[in-house]
């Protein structure tokens, strides 16, 4: 059946132009007809729109076909009894517009300790996006913006999902950085060097289909950076940069759209960024110092989400592996309230994988930065569908929407990790489906844990091969 993209200005060349017409002629009217009139009445919400307005308690909300119709106080007062009316007792749980993981690398294992990706296929790859990207669903990340992968990986599966291959989460793609040669401190080894290489290597990506475009600003030159913004927004795509002082400022005076990580951001950038309308994704979970770390475990621990030692296990690898210094990493949680505050459009992206859990441990570090729950899951939402330019669609739960939806026991409003009680998710008005795929291999176990559970920390850094809370990843 056809599925609504909101994804826009792919090119499409003329014969795929013709048999998509022919393909919704022949076997999809029907399947619209159907899909466009079945509502859905969900009863006993209480709903967090994050448009800033308050929790409104006792809600219906009616969805039809894969939109948002009516969300109104009190109970239903159409027909059940028809035929194309089916009713859900949400029992009142919160419902929170669908989540966005603003920063994902969906093929990448960061840390990396059994050596998976050396030399992997990208068959094998491809697997393992695809996986990492329905577990996100299942959390309530039901959207993706992808923000450096190989081979147009984010790009194949993002086709999947919207053409219903599989159900998966929108995927907003970057496919791989636009980088000069030796870009993000010497990683890059074959880069684009000077405006012209810059112009076509943004070309070529746009003409491959991504949404948007990554690049490495740091070791660009002025006229390099220029080209780069320049280029992708003649084309209709933002532009994003893994970045640091004093970068960040240069690059948001030349009309960047969004900074990944901004390490070591200053309060003129801030205010600055404040003025532009520019979107600050600050990756708080990859500049964890020792202290934050076992705070934040700690917390999970009373909490009572730390019973799954795997996940428990590996999640704590995973920060290890990015460890900070105290000082930075005080430096930029202040940076992230001071942000907020400063009223810039902070988004939510978690760097490391997978992208569900991880991306709900980047939530509970805004609240431990001081960011308020409600300013969290705007981040996590409305800012993010604003950054897309598809605000107007998705990003709040509001009558005419998409209805992306997550559906939670317990008021997140309380208690930002109340997040993880996922009661129901909805893609496109579909519902999603949360048992674990009939697979029984563990994400965890297969490509991270099965051999660091005992003494798992020292094992992991000799495994992973970095040295504690000397992070150089900025
Ligand atoms: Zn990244």
């Amino acid at each position: 059946m056809k599925r609504y993209s909101v994804t826009s200005k792919r090119p499409t060349h003329l014969l795929g132009k013709i048999m998509a017409v022919v393909f919704f002629v022949c076997f999809s009217l029907q399947g619209i007809a159907q899909n466009n009139t079945h509502k859905k009445v969900l009863l006993n919400c209480n709903v967090i729109d994050c448009t800033g307005a308050k929790l409104q308690k006792n809600m219906t909300l009616v969805l039809e076909g894969n939109k948002i119709v009516e969300i109104k106080k009190g109970p239903y007062t159409g027909d059940t009894n028809e035929e194309n009316v089916t009713v859900i007792d949400v029992e009142n749980g919160y419902v929170v517009p669908g989540l966005w993981n603003m920063h994902t690398h969906l093929s990448a294992l960061l840390p990396d300790p059994k050596h998976i990706e050396e030399n992997e296929s990208l068959a094998s790859a491809s697997i393992r996006a695809g996986l990492n990207a329905m577990d996100g669903l299942r959390h309530g990340f039901t959207s993706v913006r992808s923000v450096g992968e190989r081979d147009y990986l984010d790009v194949a599966w993002r086709d999947a999902f919207d053409q219903g291959f599989f159900m998966g989460p929108r995927i907003f793609a970057s496919g791989n950085f636009v980088s000069p040669t030796a870009g993000h401190r010497g990683y890059v080894e074959h880069g684009a060097d000077g405006v012209a290489e810059i112009r076509k290597l943004v070309r070529q990506r746009v003409q491959k289909g991504v949404d948007l475009i990554k690049i490495f600003s740091v070791e660009m030159l002025q006229d390099e950076l220029e080209a780069a913004i320049q280029t992708a927004h003649s084309l209709g795509r933002h532009v994003t940069t893994h970045t640091r002082e004093p970068d960040i400022y240069r690059a948001v005076k030349a009309g960047i759209d969004c900074i990944e990580h901004g390490y070591g951001i200053t309060d003129e950038t801030i205010a600055l960024m404040a003025e532009k309308g520019t979107f600050y994704d600050p990756t708080i979970i990859c500049n964890l110092s020792d202290a934050y770390i076992k705070e934040r475990e700690n917390r999970l621990k009373t909490l009572g989400y730390a019973n799954d030692k795997e996940i428990s296990y590996y999640r704590t690898l995973i920060n290890y592996a990015d460890e900070r210094s105290q000082e930075h990493a005080l430096y930029q949680r202040q940076a992230l309230k001071k942000a907020v505050d400063a009223g810039v459009k902070v988004v939510l992206g978690s760097d490391s994988m997978p992208i569900g859990e991880i991306g709900i441990l980047e939530m509970e570090q805004f609240v431990l930065s001081g960011v308020s729950e409600m300013n969290t899951l705007i981040a996590a939402t409305r800012n993010c569908a604003d950054l897309l330019g598809v605000l107007d669609k998705l990003g709040t739960v509001e009558e005419g929407k998409l209805a992306d939806l997550l559906i939670v026991a317990k008021n997140p409003l309380d208690n930002i990790s109340n997040i993880r009680e996922v009661k129901m998710v909805f893609k496109d008005g579909v519902s999603v489906n949360l048992d674990q795929p009939q697979g029984t291999a563990s994400y965890w176990d297969y490509f991270s844990t099965s051999n660091l559970k005992k003494g798992f920390l020292k094992e992991a850094e000799n495994a992973a091969g970095f040295q504690r809370g000397k992070a150089k990843q900025d």
